[in-house]
């Protein structure tokens, strides 16, 4: 059955019919869900096997986005946040997409490297090529290692060498290339680097000390890209005033940072909700946003021939379905269920989406009414609960503080306050 991400007024529901709703949506029994619910999710067994010293897990709350269309296919997107707003945000803006067929995406393939790091080499340059003539066999005794990976299609494929000035003398460091396939890899690509380094040290003539993944995945690049309807978005002065924003974030490290962590909101939420390492994504892309040597924007937005709003994002991310806490998490595994994505490289191509339209949301947020109306109406259940609403006070206070304009929690507290004599 094809998957339908179109769900109107999930919000309405309560959390139990939501995630009927969106079962039906994605085709899929609602049992296959159940490690969604706190109850059925991470034991602390099951937590006890994935980290050390456990005494206990933390719950994070999982929404699911609605209205993605990525590469023709619906998905509907779950997204590990606490902030109010971001999934709400990324939905809206995944409907504005929608109408022009929603978001394409594109892959530099599933490389990443591993670093190995020479030192005291007395001729930095001839030993540079000393291993590059021994490029062959050290591909092959790297692939010797992972059978498994080699079997799935891949494997070490290439290395290369730099000569790099460092301010303790000159080192030289070999990267391996290794395609990963469908795991993150960090383990894969660290477990080869340690295997060839004893070969490279013989070779270079000196010793190595340093054998670990680069978390610069500039070999895994994830692009992705969407046409935002103009009218949707409230017509050409918003249209405009988006562009005007993104090419301040383009131009401006300070303006970047916030324009990015907006990206992240929605990487890092999908990213967490696959049980992927939110880490290493960040790192990647935070690395990546340097790349010319000054910070600057992951995204792009234009207007296109016809008066739309087209946005681009490039990304570098290394994520998984195999291997890590994927496998291991009750809850990720039901994440990854929901998406219905069968490869590292459709989940990135989701992930990359999602970074896109929660950028364009907060986006069009700051250019047309600033951020804070809509965000502190989601904000005020926050605040609401932090007053000690109970969650059926939590709406009457929420929608009291907003009318009133207060959204603070000494008025949340006094509104509560007076709620509960006027109910007494
Ligand atoms: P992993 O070693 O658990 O799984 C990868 C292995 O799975 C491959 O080596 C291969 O043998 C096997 N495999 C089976 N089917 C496969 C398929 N279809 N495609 C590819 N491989 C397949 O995990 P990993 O992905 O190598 O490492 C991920 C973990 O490493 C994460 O938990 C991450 O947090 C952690 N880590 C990260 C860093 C870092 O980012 N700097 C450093 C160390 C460890």
């Amino acid at each position: 059955m094809p998957r339908n991400s179109r769900i109107q007024g999930l919000r309405d529901h309560t959390p139990d019919e939501r995630l009927d709703l969106v079962a039906e949506g994605a085709g899929i029994a609602a049992e296959a869900l159940a490690a969604l619910r706190p109850d059925a999710g991470l034991s602390i067994a099951q937590a006890d096997h994935l980290v050390e010293n456990v005494v206990g897990v933390i719950a994070v709350p999982v929404g699911v986005a609605t209205n993605f269309t990525i590469d023709g296919e619906d998905r509907l997107v779950p997204m590990a946040t606490e902030e109010p707003s971001v999934v709400a945000a990324a939905s809206n803006a995944a409907r504005i997409a929608r109408v022009h067929g929603g978001f394409r995406t594109s892959s530099s393939g599933d490389v990443m490297i591993a670093q190995i790091q020479i030192l005291d080499a007395v001729d930095p340059h001839a030993a540079r090529l000393r291993v590059l003539e021994a490029r062959d066999e050290l591909l092959a005794l790297a692939n010797e290692l992972d059978p498994i990976l080699v079997s799935f299609g891949g494997g070490a494929r290439d290395i290369d060498v730099r000569i790099l000035p460092t301010r303790v003398g000159t080192q030289v460091i070999v990267h391996l290339h290794v395609d990963v396939r469908d795991a993150m890899g960090a383990n894969a690509v660290n477990t080869m680097a340690e295997a060839i380094a004893p070969r490279i040290a013989e070779i270079a003539g000196s010793r190595t000390l340093l054998r670990i993944l680069t978390n610069k995945a500039d070999q895994r690049i994830t692009r992705a890209r969407a046409v935002f309807d103009a009218d949707l978005l409230g017509g050409a002065q918003v249209v405009a005033d988006i562009v005007a924003a993104s090419a301040f974030a383009e131009a401006d490290p300070y303006r970047a940072a916030t324009h990015n962590k907006g990206i992240m909101n929605g990487i890092t939420a999908v990213v967490l909700a696959t049980g992927n390492d939110t880490r290493a994504v960040e790192a990647g892309c935070h690395s990546h946003a340097a790349r010319s040597g000054r910070y600057s924007a992951l995204s792009q937005f234009e207007q296109d021939a016809d008066g739309n709003l087209v946005g681009t994002i490039e990304v570098p991310l290394a994520v998984g379905l195999v291997g890590g806490a994927t496998k291991a998490h009750p809850t990720a595994q039901a994440g990854v269920t929901l998406l219905g994505v069968e490869t590292a490289r459709e989940l990135a191509a989701v992930i990359a989406s999602v970074g896109l339209a929660q950028n364009l949301a907060a986006c069009r947020a700051l250019a047309a009414e600033g951020i804070q109306r809509g965000h502190m109406t989601l904000h005020a259940r926050t605040i609401a609960a932090s007053a000690g609403a109970t969650v059926d006070e939590i709406g009457a206070v929420a929608a009291r503080i907003v009318a009133d304009r207060r959204i603070r929690v000494e008025y949340a507290r006094e509104v509560l306050d007076e709620l509960r004599a006027t109910s007494a």
